[in-house]
């Protein structure tokens, strides 16, 4: 196929496609919305803070195959170094007790034999528990398959589960658990090494992108929102803007990388997620205590996680609903008097900052998942790409740029 891929929406799931579709030599233009590409993925200036911050603190893993390839692709690798070992440090604010979880890197999990590894008031045969969510019987909730109680589940369970679907563990779709337990913790600590963009979001997977696509030639137009596709057949025929439209060719294609809201207004009779989950962040100005670690898992609290940035504390919470209400100051004082707690900084508030996503991510439940369309439509022409398609994966970068890869393939071969 000689024509242009358009491709609409550059979070990374659109800037995925348009690497990937640029790299195979054909042209490419993207048209994004807003004044930034990015998505739910990005830095920007915050003027409360007066310093660049990400949205939401975004945690990668060594497992994420598509993500790393992704930053290979536009030359970022090395901006998200691997560390060396699998740990996690954990502090749990009730009975002040702290550990680090230190998995072997091989998929034959020897830690959970090694009590100075594995999670402290657990024993072996607990993990082997988890099989169950390996393979788990389709359209389940987790809460029907194991057992949501317990060391195990409130210490690690649970943290990993609620992190990576984003909804209250007992109510997430068992058969996304199982893809997350699958590509992590059944996979090893070689798989579950933590990624963290030091730098940012921005500078870390959003710029270097913007500028691979700059380099191949591909253009990118920003504040360019889709308003209507036109259809002829079985084909896409036009793209309206709004103020102005492009007519396409027989052989120019369209990637649709919009979140689900937007595609369902786009495109006839689609059927797509429509309940969402929300991810609170909250950012301090303050330098973190040298010995922290770049990550702390925090239980009992309303804190979930917190990250250390040069000069910034930021703590992140999943399926974040309950709190999207609670007046903001409230709300930064809570989790600062935890990160005091956990972190033995003593200051007063120092310049905070609290961002609500409200549609995060789609709802991991099992009938959320049953609603999500694959990369291919009725329309020969048209492909479908965001972390809300039917990745196999909860809403996640890595499931995202997946999705990009797979409908760059599909209009490949259109
Ligand atoms: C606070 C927060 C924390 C998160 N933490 C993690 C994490 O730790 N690890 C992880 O893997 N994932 C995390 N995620 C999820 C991750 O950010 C998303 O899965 C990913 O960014 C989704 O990318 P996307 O391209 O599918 O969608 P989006 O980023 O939503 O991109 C869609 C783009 O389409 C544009 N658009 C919409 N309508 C139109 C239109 N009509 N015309 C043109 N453009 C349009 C939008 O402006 C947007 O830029 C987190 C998300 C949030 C919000």
């Amino acid at each position: 196929m000689a024509g242009t891929v358009h491709i609409i929406g550059a979070g990374l799931a659109g800037l995925a496609a348009a690497v990937a579709v640029a790299k195979r030599g054909q042209r490419v233009a993207v048209h994004e919305a807003t004044g930034f590409a990015g998505g739910r993925c990005r830095s920007y200036h915050d003027a409360a803070l007066g310093m660049v911050i990400d949205n939401g603190n975004h945690l990668l893993l060594s497992g994420n195959r598509a993500a790393l390839g992704f930053l290979r692709d536009i030359g970022a690798e090395q901006k998200l170094p691997v560390p060396a070992a699998a740990a996690f440090d954990f502090i749990d604010l009730k009975s002040r007790e702290r550990w680090t979880l230190r998995m072997s890197s091989g998929r034959l999990p020897w830690w959970i034999f090694d009590p100075g590894r594995r999670v402290p008031g657990t024993h072996a045969r607990d993990y082997l528990k988890l099989a169950k969510l390996l393979w788990p019987p389709a359209g389940k909730p987790i809460g029907e398959v194991i057992a949501c109680t317990g060391p195990l589940y409130a210490r690690l369970v649970e943290p990993l589960l609620l992190a990576a679907l984003n909804i209250a563990p007992p109510l997430g779709s068992a058969k996304l658990a199982g893809a997350v337990i699958r590509e992590t913790l059944a996979a090893g600590g070689a798989a579950c090494r933590p990624l963290i963009a030091r730098d940012g979001l921005g500078p870390t997977l959003i710029e270097p992108a913007l500028a691979c696509l700059a380099q191949l030639k591909a253009q990118v137009r920003l504040g360019h929102q889709l308003h209507a596709l036109g259809f002829s057949g079985n084909l896409v025929a036009a793209l309206d803007f709004g103020t102005d439209s492009i007519a396409l060719d027989q052989d120019d294609a369209v990637i649709l990388a919009v979140p689900p809201y937007a595609a369902t207004a786009l495109v006839p009779q689609l059927e797509a997620p429509n309940e969402f989950r929300a991810i609170v962040n909250a950012h301090f100005r303050i330098d973190p205590p040298a010995e922290l670690p770049r990550i702390l898992g925090v239980l009992n609290a309303t804190t979930e996680w917190i990250f250390a940035f040069p000069g910034r504390l930021s703590v992140t919470i999943s399926a974040g609903d309950r709190l999207i209400d609670t007046p903001r100051e409230n709300l930064a004082r809570t989790i600062w008097d935890e990160v005091k707690a956990a972190t033995g900084l003593c200051a007063e508030l120092p310049p905070w900052q609290i961002v609500r996503e409200r549609r995060a991510t789609f709802a991991a439940t099992p009938a959320q998942d049953a609603r999500r369309p694959g990369a291919r439509t009725s329309w020969r022409n048209l492909a479908l790409a965001g972390d809300w398609t039917d990745t196999g994966l909860p809403a996640t970068i890595e499931g995202a740029i997946r999705s990009g890869n797979r409908a760059a393939e599909l209009v490949a071969q259109c």
